[in-house]
């Protein structure tokens, strides 16, 4: 199947064309048939699976005919960069058509949005707060509204921007089309989708898709390690451009500057930073000034880097699905990436939980010559830690290193590794028996990458 299946207007094609696409991806060829006609849509699918084309090119269709100079589409996401990426390819996509977009979100000066919004547009890509001031302010009208988008509903869920987009929708026009996305289905987005879609048709795309193109690897270490590690796996590994994650903005921001310090061409973004501060680093890390971009979850949703070789979770995400989302950034089209996860003795049930959810075990691997036995700096308030729960079953990895292999095993870790009896094969992800087997091999330090 090509893109000339759906017909579009000469204007769009030549849009597609300078976008360099060839072959629709799955999302588009089952979205776009039923957008053109006009459908409610519940999309599943996470950020890489081109669902953004999957709605702006129907839409883009049917904006070609019909009145300008006024607001006929609404495409409402969670943060910034994901309007700002939105409005970038409808600007491409779009090119050739006249068709006017804007994209409207808080944290810079609202004058220039109030001038251009005089000018005319025709579609509007907006974070919630910002497009409420301006409806408040009375600087916009969507009362000629035909097409809404929610963009990455779950995570506008998560920060708290449902009770926004409910007063944004009294402002709508009842009779319209909706098209609602999101990557999760929570009790919360179920409810959304009955109360604002009329007939919809579901549209899945599996959350599986980047485990086919990307390696996974855990790295088992103290917390207090994590930055050497970190520094030594960047410098004995290849990598073209990385993007790693933090669980705090502030983790994020002092990971940025000390590897900038040790020679890495790295930035950092975190909701603290200003939009041009944020900007500058996203772009810099697209054209390569940075290789490495140091995020946040909240940070780095639904930002668009293609290319990324090597996605490294500093702090392991708080579900599986976040997992997905980070390494949805490599791997992409025929790329291929890796994906390193920095786990400590409390994070083995997470890491058990991700790989139910990819279907396969993630290796565990250390590095060679790395000193593991570094102890923890006394009063380090990073690294103290709450008080822990009971003492899991496993061995954490400090203790298997100071007490050494069990008598009956091999000295050497290579030896062990062969003489090891082969691990049974990953059962079915959610049968009874794939439950996390604590004191799996998963933890155990093995030398060799
Ligand atoms: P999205 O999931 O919308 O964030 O898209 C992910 C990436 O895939 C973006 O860089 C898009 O420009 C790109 N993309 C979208 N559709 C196609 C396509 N049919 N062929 C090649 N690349 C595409």
């Amino acid at each position: 199947m090509d893109f000339k299946t759906f017909n579009f207007h000469s204007s769009i094609t030549a849009g597609i064309e300078a976008a360099g696409y060839q072959t629709p991806t799955p999302i588009q060829r089952k979205a776009i048939p039923a957008v053109l006609k006009g459908q409610d849509i519940m999309g599943l699918a996470q950020t890489g699976t081109g669902k953004t084309a999957a709605f702006v090119l129907p839409i883009l269709e049917r904006l070609i005919d019909g009145g300008r100079g006024f607001v006929r589409a609404l495409i409402v996401a969670p943060t910034r960069e994901l309007a700002e990426q939105i409005n970038d390819n409808i600007c491409t996509l779009g090119k050739k058509t006249g068709i006017r977009s804007i994209s409207i979100y808080g944290g810079v000066n609202i004058n220039a949005q109030i001038a251009k919004l005089a000018r005319g547009v025709e579609v509007i890509v907006a974070c919630p707060g910002r497009l409420l001031d301006h409806l408040k302010q009375q600087t916009v009208s969507l009362s000629r509204l035909e097409v809404l988008v929610l963009d990455e509903a779950d995570h506008m869920f998560d920060m708290g921007f449902f009770p926004d987009i409910k007063r944004i929708m009294q402002q709508l026009p009842a009779r319209r089309q909706n098209l609602l996305f999101s990557a999760t289905m929570p009790r919360e987005i179920l409810h959304l989708a009955r109360e604002v879609l009329h007939q919809p048709v579901t549209i899945q795309i599996g959350i599986t898709a980047p485990a086919d193109t990307v390696t996974h690897a855990i790295y088992p270490v103290a917390h207090h390690l994590k930055t050497r590690l970190l520094l030594e796996l960047l410098k004995s590994t290849n990598t073209e451009s990385v993007l790693i994650f933090t669980r705090t903005k502030h983790r994020a921001k002092r990971i940025g500057e000390q590897l900038s310090k040790k020679g890495f061409k790295a930035a950092s973004i975190q909701g603290n930073l200003s939009q041009n501060r944020r900007r500058e680093a996203l772009n810099g890390f697209r054209d390569g000034t940075y290789q490495i971009l140091v995020a946040t979850d909240i940070a780095a949703r639904g930002i668009d880097v293609s290319g990324v070789s090597h996605v490294i979770n500093y702090d392991i995400p708080n579900t599986p699905d976040a997992y997905i989302h980070r390494i949805g950034r490599t791997g992409r089209a025929a790329s291929t990436g890796e994906a390193f996860t920095l786990v400590t003795d409390d994070d083995i049930t997470m890491v058990r939980g991700i790989e139910r959810v990819l279907g396969a075990r993630i290796k565990s691997k250390v590095i060679d010559d790395f000193d593991y036995d570094i102890p923890a700096p006394k009063n380090n308030q990073e690294f103290a830690r709450p008080p822990r729960k009971p003492v899991p079953r496993y061995k954490s990895l400090h203790r298997q290193k100071k007490t050494g292999p069990k008598p009956s095993r091999s000295a050497s870790s290579a030896e062990t590794k062969q003489t090891r009896p082969a691990r049974p094969q990953q059962r079915p992800a959610g049968s009874k028996s794939a439950k996390p087997r604590h004191g799996g091999g998963s933890f155990r330090p093995r030398r060799s990458r």
